[in-house]
Parts: structure tokens; sequence; C-alpha cells
């Protein structure tokens, strides 16, 4: 399948068209952000470490019942996907306290939470994407009820799911955010599923193996990404 005409350039990926109008191929670049785009920089091979991990995780989730863009890795930095209609809406989850939630409520990284936090973010790269509630997404008609509905069963599952997948790894998964579209008709999980995205901490030292490794100048981010492959990949 060849890459056709280029239909979206974000800070990561690449989306282009194919010769099937219902499929689409995302290249991972190395290119990393953070910071709203403030800080930017390069993390050698994350396009191909990403697209590993992210290829792995989707077909582990396939596995166990989650609908995702997910169809095939032809090559190292592509991801054929199913073309998806984006849903504007950033959906964080949250088993531990760390980044903007530490801030917000004053508490250190690492507090545990009583029960499982989602957030909704309004996806708009002008606006810093906003955090926003249940209310803001039906007033602006961001999504109907039933595919908030399905986004946050998916987002819980995902959670379980994943959760146990890298605590048998070794790494606690802190929290993340996912994307959802829809594909004729169906709510499906789009986008990545990588240490961009999400919190990965080692289980016995805490040791951060995620981009917050880049955002914070800690060094070794490549060796942290190349590890949870590594791990994924058990
Ligand atoms: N996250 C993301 N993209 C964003 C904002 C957050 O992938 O635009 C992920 C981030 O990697 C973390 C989780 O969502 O795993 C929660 O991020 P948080 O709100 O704490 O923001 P941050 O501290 O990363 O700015």
């Amino acid at each position: 399948m060849q890459r056709l005409e280029k239909l979206y350039e974000g800070k990561a990926k690449v989306l282009y068209s194919t010769d099937d109008p219902d499929l689409l191929i995302q290249y991972f670049k190395d290119e990393a952000t953070a910071f709203d785009g403030k800080k930017k920089g390069i993390i050698q091979q994350k396009g191909v470490l990403n697209n590993k991990i992210s290829s792995r995780i989707f077909r582990y989730l396939e596995g166990k019942g989650i609908k995702t863009h997910f169809v095939d890795m032809p090559t190292e930095r592509e991801m054929v996907v199913k073309r998806l209609k984006i849903i504007p809406i950033e959906v964080v989850v949250r088993n531990i306290a760390a980044g903007s939630l530490s801030k917000r409520m004053g508490v250190e990284e690492g507090t545990p939470l009583k029960e499982t936090i989602i957030e909704f973010y309004y996806k708009s790269d002008p606006l810093g994407d906003p955090m926003i509630n249940e209310y803001h997404i039906r007033a602006f008609g961001l999504a109907g009820e039933k595919e908030l509905r399905e986004m946050e069963a998916s987002a819980l599952k995902v959670n379980r799911i994943l959760s146990e997948f890298f605590l048998e790894r070794g790494i606690i998964l802190v929290d993340f955010k996912l994307e959802f579209g829809t594909h004729k008709g169906q709510v499906l999980l789009g986008d990545e599923v990588t240490p961009d995205g999400c919190r990965l901490w080692d289980k016995d030292t805490k040791e951060k193996m995620d981009k917050d490794r880049f955002r914070r100048d800690l060094g070794n981010v490549e060796e942290a990404y190349r590890e949870v492959l590594k791990k994924v990949m058990e």
C-alpha cells in the first residue's frame, strides 16, 4: 500500500491518503514537542519505536475486544489505519496523580487516587487544549451522548487491560491520553498509544519511562522508549 497525498501533518505524525478511500497511512516522525509546542526536539528513532509500540498495543487491545483504527504495520514508520472522523476531544485517564493534576490539586506526584479519574480536553492547538466537562461536550456538540458513553466505556476498559498488561511487565500505568473517531458509524480508538501520551513508571525504582524524560530534560529518552518497546514485546 502506497502513501499518496499528504492530508495532515501533526507534531509527531503525518497522515496520508492511500488508494483505498477507507484507509490512511500514519507516518511516525522523530520530532517531539511539549508544553503546547513551545519546547521542540528530536528523539532519535522515536518514530520507529512508537510505531512498533503502538502497533503491538493496538493488536493486543483488539484481541481483548477494543475497537481501534489499527489495520497493519507495513513498515517501521508506517501504520495503516481506518479513516476516522476525529472527535475533537482528548480523553485522559488517571490512576495516580502526576503532571497537571498534581499541580492543579497541589498534591505530590505519585499520590494514589481513591478511584480512576477521567478528564476531557478540547482538542485545539490555538487554545492549548483546554479542560472541559460533559456539559461543554454537549453544549458545543463536540460529541453525541452515545459517542461520549462509548468513549468513556472504552477508555475505562483500555485502562483495565493496559494497567494489567504493563504491570505484568514491571511498569505502572500512571495516566494516559486517548483519542477517538468514528468510522462507518462506529466509535474507534484512534491516534497512538505510546510513551508520548502515557506516563509509565518502573514498578520498583519509579523511574520515568515516557515523554516526561524529554519534557523535564532527564536524559536517556531514546533508551527509555527502547526499554518500553522491549517490555511490550515480551
Ligand atoms: N497528554 C498527551 N497530550 C496532551 C496532554 C497530555 O498525550 O496534549 C498525556 C500525558 O502524556 C499524560 C496524560 O496525558 O500521560 C496527562 O497529562 P497531564 O494533563 O498531566 O499534562 P502534562 O503534565 O503532560 O502537561
